[in-house]
């Protein structure tokens, strides 16, 4: 089943590719408080093992410029922006009401520098794409990025703000269609529910599903309207290996490359999918989750590499510094050099580490069948008369970016053709599982009426505030289907 990394006209995979990484030094100082398992200071380690294996040197370093308020509300709520602007620990108590409100507290909790951390991680990711777009690298690379949880007017799952969707806005300006992976354990439901409705973004997450954070991302769920087939949703079960992970992995993403030709890639590394994670519960090795990014860059297609979750710092920062290496192509040493964390790394310090004997819970039977259901939505979707790709628009005039400076892009500026409108609604489903009213369903309600009329209005209801949703892409809605939204909303299990 292996469809190999070359569906698209691309080098020899051994070819160097221009690597742009995007990191800054305060990064590693935000602190979410006691006992928080997200922790900043991954990004600091991963930094200092890049710095130590030599492998700095081979890229362009940037400081991020951090994202101003115009920027964060490409995709977000002005009044969500201005909230996270103007929190702190000290006032917190005095806005209990807008705590609650923006699901600020607890998983997301307020810290000190909250919003300058959101501004320097989405700015890394932003400019990422401004790098991309302009040409200027082949790979770019922000691991402080990742945070696919946020939505447009709320915290979710320790992310904030979410700089993902504000990267594939900017990649949009440029590239007609943008793909974004997702291989943390977590689904990627922030950046799923931001492009649910369009086609011009596909977004594949694979992920733990079942009784686990955020409970959305079924396999059922595959995009609406003009989106239709555009959303792929992998479940997967407790742990995983790189064997079975890969059997889907590579014929899905294959067969994505081949049918949607993505003009740009980002591919979110959520590193909580690693054996071992303090929160996860799959059985990847480093080995195993950096083939991801190896697959993904054989396509030689304008790449953008975002971190995400991970949870067991040690490893987190062994993973991303492979993977730097990997988007390098450099393969890096298995004996770690010493450097000022050396002492996380043992009694081994070695960069790889053995998967754990547990159990795979993910039968041959149950990849197989996952496997031909998504290949099978593929095909439709490239067999659908609505893939008529339309001519991409003119370019965003946008500040020519100084290479040599070391201190990030210049201002991206300018409108993305597909600014979200802050006055439209916002798609408010949390799972959005797709039931549409085909003859057949309507024919199975003949006996109940009262049901029937409900239901109908409710689909009515349901259509009004997606078209108001679907407007934000100028998307009309003409589809006969509709789609029924159920809350199921889980917390994180820590
Ligand atoms: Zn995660």
């Amino acid at each position: 089943m292996d469809s190999g990394g070359n569906s698209l006209p691309s080098g020899a995979d051994g070819v160097k590719r221009k690597v742009s990484y995007f990191y800054d030094p305060e990064v590693g100082n935000y602190y979410y408080g006691q006992g928080h398992p997200m922790k900043p200071h991954r990004i600091r380690m991963t930094h200092a093992l890049l710095a130590h294996y030599g492998l700095l040197q081979h890229m362009q370093v940037l400081k991020p410029f951090p994202a101003r308020d115009r920027d964060l509300c490409r995709f977000h709520a002005d009044d969500y922006v201005s909230f996270l602007r103007s929190i702190t620990p000290e006032t917190q108590q005095d806005q209990l009401r807008q705590l609650k409100r923006f699901n600020v507290g607890e998983d997301c909790p307020v810290f000190d520098g909250l919003y300058s951390f959101c501004q320097t991680y989405a700015g890394g990711s932003v400019g990422g794409s401004v790098k991309l777009n302009h040409g200027l690298c082949d790979i770019a690379v922000n691991w402080a990025g990742g945070l696919h949880h946020a939505k447009k007017c709320e915290a979710s799952g320790f992310c904030y703000v979410n700089d993902i969707v504000l990267a594939i806005l900017e990649l949009l300006k440029k590239h007609e269609r943008v793909l974004y992976v997702d291989i943390d354990i977590h689904h990627g439901d922030g950046v799923e529910e931001a492009f649910y409705t369009t086609d011009r973004v596909m977004t594949v997450s694979f992920h733990k599903f079942g009784d686990y954070f955020p409970g959305t991302g079924d396999v059922r769920d595959i995009g609406y309207g003009k989106g239709k087939y555009y959303s792929l949703n992998v479940p997967l079960d407790d742990g995983i290996d790189d064997e079975s992970y890969h059997c889907l992995f590579k014929p899905i993403i294959g067969k994505v490359m081949e049918v949607f030709r993505p003009g740009a890639v980002v591919l979110q590394c959520g590193a909580d999918s690693l054996s071992g994670d303090r929160l996860g519960c799959f059985n990847l090795s480093i080995k195993g989750h950096a083939e991801c990014v190896r697959f993904m860059r054989s396509f030689n297609v304008p790449l953008l590499l975002l971190g995400g979750g991970g949870y067991t710092i040690r490893n987190v920062a062994r993973c991303w510094c492979y993977e730097t290496g990997v988007a390098l192509g450099v393969e890096v040493d298995d004996k770690m050099p010493q450097h000022e964390y050396y002492e996380y790394f043992g009694p081994d310090y070695t960069l790889h580490v053995a998967p754990s004997n547990m159990e795979n819970k993910n039968s041959r039977q149950l990849l197989d069948d996952i496997r031909a259901m998504l290949l099978e939505n593929l095909s439709k979707l490239q067999h659908a008369p609505s893939v008529q790709f339309q001519e991409r628009p003119p370019d965003t005039e946008l500040p020519e970016a100084d290479e040599d400076q070391d201190d990030g892009d210049k201002r991206w500026d300018g409108h993305s053709d597909m600014e979200v409108d802050d006055e439209r609604k916002p798609l408010s489903s949390r799972v959005k599982r797709e039931v549409e009213l085909e003859p057949k369903d309507l024919e199975g309600q003949k006996g109940n009426e009262e049901n029937a009329r409900d239901f109908n209005t409710v689909a009515d209801e349901m259509l009004e505030e997606l078209r108001s949703a679907l407007d934000i892409f100028d998307v009309p809605v003409d589809e006969p289907s509709v789609k029924i939204e159920q809350e199921n909303v889980y917390k994180p299990a820590n």
